[in-house]
């Protein structure tokens, strides 16, 4: 199953030559999910090929423009483009009220559902439950309220050894998959971890932009394969970054280090930066496994057995 993090676009509030802003499209298996809608999304999606009508869940931090002001004009290509399928929108409070403002206001009728959840920007909450995945969202600190969002993969019954599928019956397989022993007609045991092998572990994915540094959310980001943080100053604006409720580079890679993340993914970059080595060289120092979340590039979460 693809468990793929694609970066549409990673900058802030006004566009470059190299930067659009924040939107990043999750791939789980056959879900796609777009996590973040600046305002270039829809042409980052074309860009770079994907299969942007396969999107049916959308997830928006916070109300700040570079993070969603790409919503209307890919809602309306949906319904060019003669879309059916229902859309699911999580949000904060007034993303609804927004788009119905647009749509109203545009004499637009949609072709396809769309959904509105409210994220709890107060607590860390359930958002969606699928069968192979669940999503979570926790409050982060910013100048409006803001989530994070956390996609993790479902833990997998056992695989039945398959030098041993062709011996057992249905019944017995069922139980193994359950990690149950079963008794067969002859009356002896069979355990179940001696006719399996382990499923892959589950994969995840934390989304955490635009937020003062937060030590104490290290806890709720325990052993994510792969962490995004925003870094939107170099040390050099340490001081600057705490005053506009923005993380630094060290910062997200002292998270990342405490949290014990396999990657750390840096993005949200002020267009200050024309050069992001230097960026990526801080979160380095404290953090190896850091890596540069820019427009184009994609992340892939193998398997581990
Ligand atoms: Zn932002
Ligand atoms: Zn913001």
């Amino acid at each position: 199953m693809r468990f793929e993090i694609h970066i549409l676009s990673s900058g802030t509030g006004s566009p470059t030559v190299i930067h659009n802003q924040t939107s990043q499209l999750l791939i789980v298996g056959r879900y796609h999910f777009l996590i973040d809608c600046g305002e270039a999304t829809q042409f980052q999606l074309v860009k770079y090929g994907y299969s942007y009508m396969k999107v049916s869940h959308i997830f928006i931090s916070h109300l700040h423009a570079d993070h969603y002001t790409g919503l209307i004009g890919l809602l309306n290509t949906y319904n060019l483009n003669h879309r059916t399928a229902g859309l699911h929108i999580f949000a904060p409070e007034g993303m609804e009220e927004i788009i119905q403002v647009q749509l109203r206001l545009s004499a637009v009728s949609l072709r396809y559902p769309l959904h509105f959840h409210l994220t709890n920007t107060d607590e860390e909450s359930q958002l969606l439950e699928l069968k192979e995945l669940s999503v979570t969202t926790f409050p982060l600190k910013h100048r409006l309220p803001v989530t994070a969002f956390v996609f993790r993969e479902k833990e997998r019954p056992p695989g039945i050894r398959k030098e041993m599928a062709s011996a057992l019956s249905p019944e017995a397989c069922q139980a193994f998959k359950k990690k149950q022993d079963f008794r067969d007609e002859q009356g002896s045991l069979m355990k179940w971890a001696d006719y399996t092998q382990p499923a892959p572990s589950p994969r995840s994915y934390a989304f955490v932009t635009d937020t003062v540094y937060l030590p104490e959310i290290a806890s709720l980001l325990k052993n994510i394969d792969i962490l995004y943080h925003e870094a939107t100053f170099g040390d050099d604006m340490a001081e600057h970054a705490a005053e506009a409720a923005h993380s630094t580079t060290t910062e997200a890679a002292l998270l990342a280090k405490a949290a014990g993340v396999k990657k750390l993914l840096i993005g949200h970059f002020s267009n200050r930066y024309t050069d992001l080595q230097p960026l990526l060289f801080q979160s380095r120092q404290i953090f190896p496994e850091t890596y540069l979340a820019t427009e184009g590039s994609s992340f892939h979460i193998p398997y581990n057995r």
